[in-house]
């Protein structure tokens, strides 16, 4: 059996994030993950400025296009386009970006063991996980192991955490293909009661894809197909086609106890009004690595995450929250005003670009809206309360 200061389950943005900063502070980590790598995720492959400034290398190897232009619409209609000033995201395939920050990790010096399944999670006394003809032990144990979670579930956290269902397919083809300008992604709105389809340039694929309600899991596919008409792509060869689902905390919710604690996905660290998480997954990984250490050393254990967590995303995912309630609700009961009104509102786009650059945050521009956001905070917490009775 192996012996680790720390093991990690999942080797996504999340794990290996947390994976390379153990490693980097000397503790002798363990990354375990079920998949052989490179693995495919099915992801839109979005990643924001703000989680690329998070990283302490370069992904220019890994970046298959950089996107400064939104085009939106409400399902086909009343288009417009907003442009950032300079790239507001990067565009990659997951299993090229995912396998990079996994390097990083094992340069650093962290372990690793793909192909393995973690079924079995013992904590009394150390943490120790067991799958097919394996088994190990560590001091602590962080579950980076993506939005169904098992290990964090074996561990009894993430319950209660909001979730919501994705669709994704990869097209070959060029942005050109689908009458696409350079450098920019369409964001097609208008879905009830809330969400939205969009189409990611890469280099011969383009990802598209529709997030929706769970309840509205159902009907993804028969709406991508739509939207796959609509763009001209009806013909196009689509590559991969896969569902998953996406889980949000909304607060509270349980996701460390003395030695294990969840990052990433696992603890529902998506937003709901882009339902994008590679940037919290690298954040959490980054705060999951502290708390990690300071157990090591003796100084308390990782329920500290949980608050640290509380301080430093939690906020912006509530942000994120009340925007979304405000955005999609006034979307659902007035399309056309809103959408008229929203392209002609250049403080709406330079906020969204701003916090996708990663110059401010969802929290710093729900105050700047206030009291409106005050009132949608109240309305949002009314709702929560009635849900629970
Ligand atoms: C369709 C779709 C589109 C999305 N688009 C975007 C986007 O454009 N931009 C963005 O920022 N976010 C996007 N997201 C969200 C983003 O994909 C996630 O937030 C991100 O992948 C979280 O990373 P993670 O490291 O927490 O988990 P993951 O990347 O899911 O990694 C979890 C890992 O755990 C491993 N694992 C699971 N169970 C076990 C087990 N029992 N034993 C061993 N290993 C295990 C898995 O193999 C996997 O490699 C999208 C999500 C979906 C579903």
């Amino acid at each position: 059996m192996g012996t680790f200061d720390a093991i990690v389950v999942g080797a996504g943005p999340a794990g290996s994030t947390t994976a390379r900063e153990l490693a980097a502070a000397g503790a002798r980590g363990l990354i375990v993950d079920r998949a052989e790598w490179p693995r495919y995720k099915a992801c839109g492959g979005g990643v924001p400025l703000r989680a690329e400034r998070m990283l302490p290398f370069p992904i220019d190897s890994v970046v298959e296009d950089s996107v400064s232009r939104i085009e939106m619409s409400a399902r086909g209609r009343m288009a417009f386009t907003k442009r950032s000033r300079g790239p507001f995201a990067r565009m990659v395939m997951r299993d090229r970006f995912d396998m990079l920050l996994l390097e990083h990790a094992q340069r650093a010096g962290a372990e690793l063991c793909t192909g393995t399944v973690v079924r079995d999670l013992d904590l009394n006394g150390r943490a120790r996980i067991r799958g097919n003809g394996f088994e190990a032990e560590a001091e602590v144990l962080i579950c980076a192991d993506g939005a169904h979670s098992p290990v964090g579930r074996m561990a009894g956290l993430g319950d209660g955490l909001a979730e919501c269902a994705a669709w994704e397919v990869e097209v070959r083809g060029r942005p050109r293909d689908a009458s696409v300008g350079e450098a920019t992604t369409l964001i097609d709105l208008g879905y009830d009661p809330w969400g939205y389809a969009w189409l990611f340039p890469k280099a011969d694929l383009l990802s598209i894809g529709i997030v929706l309600p769970r309840e509205e899991a159902g009907s993804m596919k028969a709406l991508i197909d739509s939207y796959l008409d609509r763009l001209g792509l009806g013909e196009a060869e689509v590559a991969i086609r896969r569902g998953h689902k996406i889980r949000f905390r909304r607060g509270g919710e349980a996701v460390a106890s003395e030695r294990v604690a969840l990052a990433g996905d696992a603890a529902g660290l998506a937003d709901e009004f882009t339902a994008e998480g590679i940037s919290y997954a690298i954040h959490s990984g980054r705060l999951a690595a502290r708390a990690a250490l300071r157990t090591l050393g003796g100084a308390g254990d990782l329920r500290s995450y949980q608050e640290e967590l509380e301080d430093e995303i939690q906020p912006e995912l509530d942000a994120a929250r009340v925007i979304a309630y405000m955005f999609y609700g006034m979307l659902k009961r007035a399309r056309r005003p809103w959408m008229l009104a929203s392209e002609h509102t250049p403080f709406l786009w330079g906020s969204l670009f701003a916090v996708q650059r990663g110059e401010s945050s969802y929290a710093r521009e729900a105050k700047r809206a206030a009291p409106l956001t005050a009132v949608a905070t109240a309305m949002l917490r009314r709702r929560d309360r009635q849900a629970a009775l």
